[in-house]
């Protein structure tokens, strides 16, 4: 058989020592690019085995090989565009931190740090001190500890506090918080045993009363984070539960979801229970989430007495759960925020973004409007700038709504399937955008687009036009 060249594949060999391709074996490693290489020719063999015209010349092979390995060595944890206009997505991963907290990160990822040395004795310390101080400034509290996430700060207090005795909480409060996060289900792992009262609407204090027994270890609160009872409701206030429990030689404990340090009333967002709100009101314990409203990094924060704190921080399951050190420094540094409650919401970026004026998503809306409706001018929709109903998310205020803007992209014809079309295309970017198709409309809430990234996803949009790179 006589063919060209371009018509015979090439052995590994001589693809490894093509020009074209040293600065490939530069970037990623020739155990890369070698498996790499065998990879684009045997689709191209197999490409020319179906029919399509053979072409094993260098840049060609070359350019494929670029592509393959810069797609197979791309990381999976890519930066997104949250246009989705829930704030706190947790599919997103919820807050964004702000600067003081991505520096105090990068300062503990690069160098050694005092994480758990006494620097004044040259002693041993603790992880928990990073945080403790400001922590129990902040809400009132004797002391504190943090771990990996909330989930795991229920299930620590339930497992050192109420391992084979009874919790008693209200039918309204068990609470299924997405994903796997169930209240009945962490008690059992936790080895406690749930005792329910009242009823799913109306609890009351003599509910509580009559189940108090010897088994009995704890009252517990469950903030009602995603959900929300209205109507003919009743529930007894923390006070109330903090006085009976403590009556009893028990203590009353409270989860509180999202837990956010201030109260949110004044920056115009509806009014969030706190951690201090708490603690002033006689509980002994409450716990939180340090990625929802706090606006910090993912923890479980832990807040209460010295004595229950002790022994939660005795429980070897403490150990399995604790946070590591990028965790400690950058909520630290979140933490600091809040002793400046008046520049908050300039400084924390989840506030920020939770306060942005109308005004400003507005006007943002009209500049991109252009831009996106020249992207998508190739096909069957219309683009539009509409009011939005952004949400906290993360099951914080589930009930409330901010008011913003959107682009609304609509189908022109009746094949709505577009949006969908149109929907991945914007997954498929450099920087994936994320909307979110609702009422027969694909919609791009900017409350999350800082006007500092909005020059790149303008950019970008260009590439949604076929044959634009
Ligand atoms: C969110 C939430 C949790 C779980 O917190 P994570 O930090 O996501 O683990 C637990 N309880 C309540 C009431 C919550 O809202």
């Amino acid at each position: 058989m006589h063919s060209a060249p371009h018509l015979r594949p090439p052995s590994i060999d001589r693809v490894l020592n093509w020009t074209a391709v040293a600065p490939l074996i530069a970037e990623y490693g020739r155990e890369l690019v070698l498996a790499g290489a065998r990879s684009v020719l045997d689709s191209a063999r197999q490409a020319a085995r179906d029919g399509a015209q053979a072409d094993y010349t260098e840049p060609t092979l070359t350019a494929h090989l670029a592509a393959h390995l810069a797609q197979r060595n791309a990381s999976r944890l890519q930066r997104v565009f949250n246009l989705t206009g829930t704030v706190l997505h947790t599919n997103l991963g919820r807050a964004t931190l702000p600067e003081e907290a991505v520096d105090a990160l990068i300062m503990a990822a690069r160098h050694p740090c005092a994480l758990e040395y006494d620097l004044a004795s040259g002693g041993r310390g603790d992880r928990d001190d990073v945080v403790e101080g400001v922590l129990c400034e902040l809400t009132g509290a004797e002391a504190a500890t943090v771990v990996n996430n909330n989930a795991a700060a229920v299930f620590l207090l339930l497992n050192t506090l109420a391992m084979r005795k009874q919790v008693i909480v209200s039918r309204g409060e068990l609470v299924e918080i997405g994903g796997a996060f169930r209240v009945p289900d962490i008690m059992s792992r936790a080895g406690a045993r749930l005792v329910e009262v009242g009823t799913t609407n109306r609890t009351h204090l003599r509910d509580f009363e009559s189940a108090i027994g010897p088994r009995c270890a704890m009252l517990m609160k469950v903030h009602t984070s995603n959900y929300a009872i209205q109507g003919f409701t009743a529930s007894v206030p923390e006070a109330e539960l903090a006085t009976l429990a403590h009556a009893s030689g028990l203590p009353f404990v409270v989860d509180l979801g999202s837990g956010t340090l201030t109260d949110l009333a004044r920056f115009g967002l509806p009014r969030e229970p706190t951690p201090q709100d708490s603690i002033a009101g006689g509980a002994d314990l409450v716990s939180f989430s340090g990625d929802k409203l706090l606006g910090g990094p993912q923890a479980g924060i832990l807040v209460g007495s010295r004595e229950l704190i002790r022994r939660i921080k005795k429980n070897p399951l403490k150990r399995a759960l604790r946070v590591g050190k990028l965790t400690l420094a950058s909520l630290e540094a979140v933490l600091r925020l809040y002793r400046d409650p008046d520049r908050l919401p300039e400084r924390l970026t989840a506030l920020r973004l939770l306060t942005r004026p109308q005004s400003d998503i507005h006007a943002q809306a009209e500049r991109l409007l252009p831009a996106l409706r020249g992207a998508l001018a190739g096909w069957p929709v219309g683009v539009t700038v509409e009011p939005a109903l952004s949400q906290i998310g993360s099951g914080s205020l589930p009930v409330d709504r901010l008011d913003g803007w959107a682009l609304a992209v609509k189908p022109s014809t009746r094949k709505t399937g577009v949006l969908h079309d149109i929907e991945a295309a914007l997954r498929g970017l450099p920087v994936p955008v994320i909307g979110r198709i609702a009422d027969g409309a694909l919609r791009l809430d900017l409350r999350c687009l800082a006007p500092g990234d909005e020059a790149a996803f303008a950019t970008q949009l260009a590439q949604l036009i076929p044959g634009r790179p």
